[in-house]
Parts: C-alpha cells; structure tokens; sequence
C-alpha cells in the first residue's frame, strides 16, 4: 500500500511562468503536497523503511536500471524537503538541476573535490572568497592540484594561464569586496578553446540578477545562506548545471556528506519564495545608496557596478538585470576614520554576510583580515579604510539619512 508521501503528485509546471518571482513561489511544489498541505512538509527523517524484503527488492532492482524515482532508502542520498527547495533552484537559475549542499563552501569544497585529481590544474580570479581561494591554493595542493591566480579583468593573462592539465576555470561575479563582474561569454569562449570546465559562484548576483549558465558557463554556485535564505537564519549551498554534471556532484556528496538538512531546506523554500521581491528593493537601495555615497565630500570611492565610475559597469550592464545589494566603499582617512563611520550608524548591524533583510556593515580589513598587517592586507587588495556594506530591504530613504548623520559627525 502506499502512503500519501509515496504518491507522486504532478509538480507545478514551469512552462506556464515567464516572470521570475512566479517561478520563485511555484517552482518545486507538487500539487498536491501530501496530506493537501499548501507548503511542502517537513520530512524530518534520518532512514526510510520498507514493508517486506519484495518491497526492499523491487526498490534495489528499479534503483540498479536507475528507475528508483521518488524515493531512497537513508537520509544522506535524499530528502523531500531538500528536493523541493533544488527544483525550484534549478527552475530560477534556468538550470537541468541543481544540487543542496550544508553550505556555500561545503558546495565549493565538494564541487572541487568531484572535478579535480591529483596532477589537475586550475586557474582561479583574484578578489574572490577568501577560503575558496584558501582552498584552491593550500587545501588542494595536498592532493597534487596546482592553482594559478589570474588578475580579475585580464582575459590575456587568463587564457595564457591554462596549462595543458588546467580543468577548471574559477570565477565570482561580482566578486568580494569589489563588486568586480566577469564578461561571461568571453571567459566561457577561452574555456571552451581549451576544453576546461567553468565554475562561476554568483552569491552576490542571485539567478534573478545573473544566470551565469546562460552565458556558456558549465556550473554555478551560491552560498544559500546569503540572498537566497535571504533571513539570516540558514546556511546552505547550491550549484545548479546539466543533469550530467549535477548527477555526478549528487553521487559524490552521498560520499562526502555535506547535506542540507531538512528543516533548513524548508526555511529555503520560504524564503525563496520572495527573492524577487526582496531583491527588487535590495537592488533600488543599492543603486540609490550607491549614488547617495559617491556624492559625499567624506567618500573617497565607491564601488558598485550600477555607477559609471566602476571599471566593471559595462559587462554589468550588458549580463545584469540589477546589481544588487552590496557596495563597497573608501572613506577619507585610515582605519579608525573608516571605524568611526561604522560606529556611528543607527540602523546597519555590524557582522559580516549580506543578502538578509537586515543592513549589515563591516571593515574587510577587521572582519577578515584583522590578523594581518596594513601592508599584508595592502598585498591583497584589502584597503583599511574599506567599508562593506550589504543593504536589506530597510527603506532607502532611512538609510541615507542614517549613512549621512554618521559621515557628517565623523
Ligand atoms: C558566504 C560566501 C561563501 C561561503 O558560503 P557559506 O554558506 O558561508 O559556507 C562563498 N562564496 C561567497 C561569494 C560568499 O559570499
């Protein structure tokens, strides 16, 4: 007999939406969930049982000819939940799937870990997260792969990298904590010329404000924990690509272990279900803030690929359809002038991450490079007085006025 969790009820059909915040609330639910629940349940189980030896035999026999469709047989090979929340993923990033991870980098880690062996090369940009690139060049290296870092921007110096053991090309877009953004196509063309994978974690854009695979990329990662929860209460990961790929990832993580949990995955589901939204206004505060920030006579820089002044503006305009929430910017002075500014805001919190709906604020160089020296951090392209800030959903307006009391005081 089977149970109303067994049945497999039609999902909703992406084909009918054509506007992305349609597919962010409909993409991954069945119609009807079991028990005729609007929201997808929680399915908080570690096994899966089966009621006689046949019915185990039959579940082995259809898995062997990988007939075994809607369900499994322990916890680490799937979930309900989990695979609610990768459908509508691999619906908004236009994607044949997309896998779940326990985080961004155990998305990174085990992305890396599936595509490269010993005696692979990788060539990775610079300005990227820091314990991706942390990965890449001392991780790695104890199981033989070699890492090279290419400039962001330099496309000569990218392609001249690749060796003939190079399989994967690493990038962000737009990258921490400079907003700097890819031209996809064309890093996508290099790669192809030399038969090389592409790997591109798009956490500060979101599929809504960049689908990297519609430009030739191969696959697509993203801390969940960022814009994608979009509340500050979850940490996920997820890489969204061909079937072929994805399926290959899947096998391994069963392996690796890093899985999401259901009760997170539930929280993703939710939360997913106003991207659209929150980014609309996440994307208008940055725009407005953006301008706002490079008008005032305290603010040395600002980088934001909305304004004209960012060397990226281009390639963001052309791939882009917003450029999110997350601006970074110099102000006049050192550390503690940049400091001051931080502690005299009212409403952004000071911690690091972004994509919430609260406004977060923090200094690179004390958040995450406080261990180093000015001039260690200077190496890395980390400026002291380098402000971060990731906007939530807050009114701009507010925001403004606040940003314009602290650097008018300091
Ligand atoms: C936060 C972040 C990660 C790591 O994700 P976790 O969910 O914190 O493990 C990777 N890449 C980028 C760009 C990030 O912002």
């Amino acid at each position: 007999m089977t149970t109303d969790l067994q049945l497999k009820p039609s999902l909703f059909d992406v084909a009918v939406a054509q506007g992305s915040s349609t597919v962010a609330v409909h993409a991954g639910t069945q119609r009807p969930n079991a028990h005729h629940a609007l929201t997808p349940p929680v399915v908080q189980t570690a096994t899966y049982t089966f009621a006689d030896t046949a019915d185990l035999c039959d579940f082995m026999d259809a898995r062997m000819w990988g007939a075994a469709k809607g369900r499994t047989e322990y916890g680490r090979y799937g979930n309900p939940t989990v695979t609610a929340a990768e459908t509508k993923l691999a619906a908004l990033e236009g994607a044949q799937a997309a896998v779940l991870y326990s985080s961004g980098m155990a998305a990174v880690t085990s992305t890396l870990l599936t595509l490269l062996q010993s005696g692979s090369h990788v060539v990775i940009t610079d300005d990227s997260y820091r314990r991706t690139r942390q990965f890449c060049l001392n991780f790695l290296r104890k199981f033989g792969v070699e890492c090279t870092v290419s400039p962001m921007g330099d496309y000569e110096a990218l392609e001249a990298a690749i060796r003939p053991t190079t399989k994967l090309i690493i990038s962000e877009s737009p990258t921490n904590p400079y907003l700097r953004v890819l031209d996809l196509g064309r890093v996508a063309d290099i790669a192809k010329r030399h038969n090389v994978r592409t790997l591109v974690d798009a956490t500060f854009a979101t599929p809504l404000n960049l689908r990297p695979l519609d430009f030739g990329i191969d696959l697509v990662v993203h801390s969940a924990t960022k814009y994608l929860g979009g509340h500050n209460d979850l940490l996920a990961g997820v890489v969204a690509g061909s079937e072929q790929l994805i399926a290959l990832l899947r096998q391994n993580l069963w392996m690796l272990g890093g899985v999401l949990d259901p009760n997170n995955a539930y929280l993703l589901v939710r939360g997913l279900k106003t991207l659209a939204l929150r980014l609309q206004r996440q994307n208008e505060n940055g725009i407005r803030v953006a301008q706002f920030l490079e008008s005032h006579p305290k603010v040395e820089r600002v980088w934001y690929p909305g304004l004209a002044s960012h060397p990226d503006h281009e390639a963001a305009s052309r791939q882009m359809s917003g450029f999110g929430g997350v601006i970074s910017f110099e102000v006049k002075g050192d550390l503690s002038a940049a400091s001051r500014v931080v502690d005299g805001v009212r409403i952004p919190i000071i911690a690091p991450s972004l994509g919430g709906v609260e406004t977060l604020i923090e200094q690179p160089a004390l958040m995450s490079y406080y261990e180093m020296s000015t001039e260690e951090r200077l190496e890395v392209g980390i400026k002291d007085n380098l402000i971060r800030l990731a906007l939530g959903i807050e009114d701009a307006d507010d925001l403004i006025a606040d940003l314009s009391q602290s650097l008018d005081s300091t």
